[in-house]
């Protein structure tokens, strides 16, 4: 859900009332409790309430709007499930921790560094590396590697 705005006069909206996001990454908690937060900042330190609360607006937009995008990029990836669902265990876990784009392959590998590697090996040696091989990144791994064929346009 979106609206145009969120106040009117001494009213304002936050949370739930004021936006959705798809729940599919399950945001709206931490939403509301940002909105919290900066309307309550807001009041604290604007001399009135009317740029107080246009303050609270314009801070929360473009987060809310920023975290609509991922929600809607996640409801695709659902949406096309069928696409994914033939995957290989570890690119399927990759493209289910991706589909929102707000976690993405250096943020994963932040956020999880075993799992990073692990992926990364199993790609290499799906394309043919030997296993002691130190795996590259996927977008540097050889293909054709260990005169495996390379995969065609078709496959
Ligand atoms: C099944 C389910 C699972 C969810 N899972 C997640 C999750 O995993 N992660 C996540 O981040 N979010 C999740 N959400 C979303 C999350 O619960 C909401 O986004 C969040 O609670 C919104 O907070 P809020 O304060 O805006 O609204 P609410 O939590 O809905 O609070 C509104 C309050 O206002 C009260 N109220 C309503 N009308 C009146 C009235 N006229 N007078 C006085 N009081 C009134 C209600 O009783 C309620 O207590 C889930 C939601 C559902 C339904």
């Amino acid at each position: 859900m979106r609206c145009r705005t969120w106040r009117s006069g001494n009213v304002v909206l936050l949370g739930d009332a004021a936006h959705t996001a798809h729940f599919s990454i399950g945001s709206g908690t931490r939403l509301a409790m940002g909105d919290a937060v900066a309307l309550a900042e807001a009041v604290r330190t604007a001399p009135s309430l009317d740029e107080a609360l246009a303050r609270y607006e314009g801070e929360r937009f473009a987060v809310v709007e920023r975290t609509q995008a991922a929600a809607a990029e996640s409801l695709g990836w659902f949406a096309r499930y069928h696409r994914y669902a033939g995957l290989a265990p570890p690119a399927f876990a990759y493209s289910l921790l991706s589909r929102s784009g707000r976690v993405q392959y250096d943020g994963l590998r932040r956020r999880d560094p075993a799992l990073l590697a692990s992926l990364e090996r199993w790609y290499a040696e799906d394309a043919g590396a030997p296993p002691a091989v130190v795996a590259p990144p996927p977008v540097l791994t050889p293909c054709g590697w260990a005169g495996r064929p390379c995969p065609t346009a078709s496959s």
